[in-house]
Protein backbone atom coordinates (compact mmCIF):
# COMPACT_ATOMS: atom_id res chain seq x y z
CA UNK A 1 0.00 0.00 0.00
CA UNK A 2 1.30 3.23 -0.94
CA UNK A 3 0.54 6.38 1.34
CA UNK A 4 0.35 9.66 -0.30
CA UNK A 5 1.14 12.45 1.30
CA UNK A 6 -0.92 15.65 0.17
CA UNK A 7 0.21 19.67 -0.49
CA UNK A 8 -1.53 22.51 -0.01
CA UNK A 9 -0.38 25.35 -2.56
CA UNK A 10 -0.79 28.45 -1.55
CA UNK A 11 -0.05 30.90 -5.18
CA UNK A 12 2.07 33.85 -3.86
CA UNK A 13 3.49 37.05 -6.24
CA UNK A 14 7.03 35.59 -6.79
CA UNK A 15 6.37 31.44 -6.07
CA UNK A 16 3.58 29.12 -4.99
CA UNK A 17 3.83 28.11 -2.12
CA UNK A 18 3.92 24.20 -0.77
CA UNK A 19 3.44 22.89 2.41
CA UNK A 20 3.01 19.36 3.17
CA UNK A 21 1.73 19.40 6.66
CA UNK A 22 2.11 15.85 7.23
CA UNK A 23 6.31 16.14 7.63
CA UNK A 24 5.96 19.39 9.34
CA UNK A 25 6.95 18.27 12.74
CA UNK A 26 6.44 22.53 13.47
CA UNK A 27 10.25 22.95 15.02
CA UNK A 28 9.60 26.58 13.87
CA UNK A 29 13.18 26.73 11.74
CA UNK A 30 11.71 28.08 8.91
CA UNK A 31 9.90 30.58 10.44
CA UNK A 32 12.62 32.01 12.18
CA UNK A 33 14.70 31.99 9.19
CA UNK A 34 12.31 33.57 6.59
CA UNK A 35 13.88 37.02 5.89
CA UNK A 36 10.89 38.72 6.06
CA UNK A 37 8.75 37.44 8.55
CA UNK A 38 6.32 35.66 5.77
CA UNK A 39 5.60 32.61 8.02
CA UNK A 40 2.97 31.75 10.41
CA UNK A 41 1.70 28.77 12.15
CA UNK A 42 -1.63 27.95 10.42
CA UNK A 43 -4.98 26.00 11.85
CA UNK A 44 -3.38 22.86 10.05
CA UNK A 45 -2.05 20.26 12.23
CA UNK A 46 1.07 18.42 11.32
CA UNK A 47 3.33 15.47 11.90
CA UNK A 48 3.16 15.61 15.72
CA UNK A 49 -0.26 17.20 16.14
CA UNK A 50 1.58 20.87 16.12
CA UNK A 51 0.55 23.60 13.90
CA UNK A 52 2.11 23.59 10.40
CA UNK A 53 3.10 26.58 8.94
CA UNK A 54 1.48 29.18 6.65
CA UNK A 55 2.46 32.41 4.55
CA UNK A 56 0.75 35.34 5.76
CA UNK A 57 0.28 37.37 2.72
CA UNK A 58 1.23 36.99 -0.88
CA UNK A 59 3.30 39.65 -1.48
CA UNK A 60 6.41 40.00 0.89
CA UNK A 61 7.56 36.18 -0.02
CA UNK A 62 11.32 37.04 -1.89
CA UNK A 63 11.03 33.28 -3.23
CA UNK A 64 14.63 33.33 -1.89
CA UNK A 65 14.20 29.41 -0.43
CA UNK A 66 15.74 29.75 2.76
CA UNK A 67 12.48 28.04 4.52
CA UNK A 68 12.94 24.83 2.02
CA UNK A 69 16.79 24.44 2.56
CA UNK A 70 16.35 24.88 6.06
CA UNK A 71 13.33 22.55 6.78
CA UNK A 72 14.84 19.45 7.80
CA UNK A 73 12.08 17.18 6.89
CA UNK A 74 11.65 18.49 3.47
CA UNK A 75 7.62 19.81 3.85
CA UNK A 76 8.04 22.98 2.48
CA UNK A 77 8.66 23.48 -1.43
CA UNK A 78 9.22 26.60 -3.28
CA UNK A 79 7.97 26.71 -6.38
CA UNK A 80 9.17 29.90 -8.59
CA UNK A 81 7.64 31.89 -10.71
CA UNK A 82 9.09 33.48 -13.96
CA UNK A 83 10.23 36.58 -13.88
CA UNK A 84 8.09 39.40 -15.79
CA UNK A 85 10.13 41.17 -18.46
CA UNK A 86 9.88 45.05 -18.20
CA UNK A 87 7.87 46.26 -21.33
CA UNK A 88 9.62 47.04 -24.02
CA UNK A 89 12.31 44.25 -23.69
S1 LIG B 1 11.11 23.92 9.28
FE1 LIG B 1 9.83 22.34 8.33
S2 LIG B 1 9.22 21.03 10.02
FE2 LIG B 1 9.95 22.94 10.93
S3 LIG B 1 8.09 24.23 11.16
FE3 LIG B 1 9.00 24.71 9.18
S4 LIG B 1 7.95 23.37 7.70
FE4 LIG B 1 7.59 22.55 9.74
S1 LIG C 1 10.89 31.67 0.18
FE1 LIG C 1 12.10 33.06 1.50
S2 LIG C 1 10.78 34.85 1.80
FE2 LIG C 1 9.47 33.21 1.03
S3 LIG C 1 8.60 32.23 2.86
FE3 LIG C 1 10.46 31.11 2.32
S4 LIG C 1 12.13 32.04 3.48
FE4 LIG C 1 10.38 33.46 3.51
Amino acid sequence: MVKEFKALSIPMEKAIFHIFPEYCKGCGLCKEKCPNDVLRWSDRLGLYGTPAVEPKDEESCIACMICEMVCPDCAIYIERKPKRKAKGL
